[in-house]
């Protein structure tokens, strides 16, 4: 028997020795001191023994049991510590090394513009106003004074819906929605955003952004208009810039004039830019249809009014030296970061 217990220690101790885990040490310490283990197991055969033995053995046992106590202790206070050092090594962070780029966006150049164009017509008075993308044939048509056999309709290719909802093809859509909501007057606001037309080529875009304004009061005049223009053509393209205005036609505006600037490449001489004409076309406008304001609920007796509507894109292409509508579009980083 004390040869068996002598085998068990050495057998035990060298297990104990080479487990490489935590899980194995717990299995080593059931396997040999549990109540079914190989310890318990030899003492079971104590009762066969002469009593004075019995002492002596079962001190061994009790020696043995302590002993691989210990070891088993011992092995698993290193065990953890080893995975403890492995797990630190493991997640390691090398704080000398240099970092992941954290890549920069830039502002658009059509936000950009939009927003020097709003703060320019803010500083006039003007007010923003909002209105849908999503546009009745009403709204976007009908009450701008463009009936559905008019031949206007056939210029503007739309994205319809259904008979009656449309992408809106112009910000002029926001005219009658304000003036119905801010009568009696006075009206004085814009409304940009985007908008949408079926073109697709180098120089026009099916979608694009445009900003409308309106003004509505009692004795409002095209001397008005010139000179709210000129003011915003001064502040965008320089003190030098003057305007001139072109008869013109739009369905909601009598009369109407299309706007050009003081080519200000050439100061007028003549160059690429204005096709040798010294002048570049950068919008549309009028005084309010007596119709449309009619339509909106007032008298056109009574007061009168002026409109306008620009292409933010052109603006930005003009005061940018943009030369490919599509650099608007592609949102290249590197484009963008010129601005
Ligand atoms: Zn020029």
């Amino acid at each position: 028997m004390r040869e068996q217990l002598k085998t068990l220690e050495r057998e035990a101790l060298l297990a104990v020795e080479q487990a490489e885990d935590l899980p194995q040490l717990q299995d080593l310490r059931i396997q040999y001191l549990g109540k079914k283990g190989k310890l318990t197991a030899i003492l079971r055969g104590m009762a066969k023994l002469a009593p004075e033995e019995r002492p002596v053995i079962g001190q061994l046992a009790n020696d043995i049991r302590k002993q691989l106590e210990q070891a088993l202790s011992t092995k698993t206070t290193r065990l953890a510590e080893q995975a403890k050092l492995a797990k630190l090594q493991a997640e390691f962070v090398d704080i000398t090394l240099p970092g992941t780029p954290f890549v920069l966006g830039h502002q658009h150049l059509i936000t950009r513009t939009l927003e020097e164009i709003q703060r320019v017509f803010a500083g006039m008075g003007f007010s923003l106003a909002e209105g849908p993308e999503v546009e009745t044939d009403y709204y976007n048509f009908e009450a701008l004074n463009i009936p559905a056999n008019h031949p206007a309709r056939d210029m503007q290719d739309s994205f319809y819906f259904g008979p009656e909802l449309l992408l809106r093809t112009h910000t002029s859509s926001v005219q009658v929605r304000t003036m119905e909501k801010m009568r009696p007057r006075p009206v004085r606001i814009i409304a940009s955003g985007r908008v949408y037309r079926r073109d697709d080529d180098a120089t026009h875009s099916p979608m694009f952004h445009q900003v409308e304004g309106l003004a509505v009061d009692e004795h409002i005049t095209l001397a008005e208009l010139k000179g709210v223009l000129l003011t915003f053509a001064r502040s965008i393209f320089g003190e030098q810039r003057e305007i001139r205005l072109r008869p013109s036609f739009f369905p909601f505006t009598e009369p109407s004039a299309e706007v050009d600037i003081s080519c200000f490449l050439c100061e007028g001489a003549g160059c690429r830019l204005c096709k040798d004409t010294g002048w570049i076309e950068i919008l549309g406008s009028g005084m309010v249809h007596p119709q449309v304001l009619a339509v909106s609920g007032y008298d056109p007796e009574q007061v009168s009014g002026f409109a306008f509507g620009m292409g933010v894109e052109r603006i930005a292409m003009l005061k940018y030296g943009v030369d490919d509508m599509r650099h608007l579009f592609t949102n290249d980083i590197r484009f963008l970061r010129q601005f």
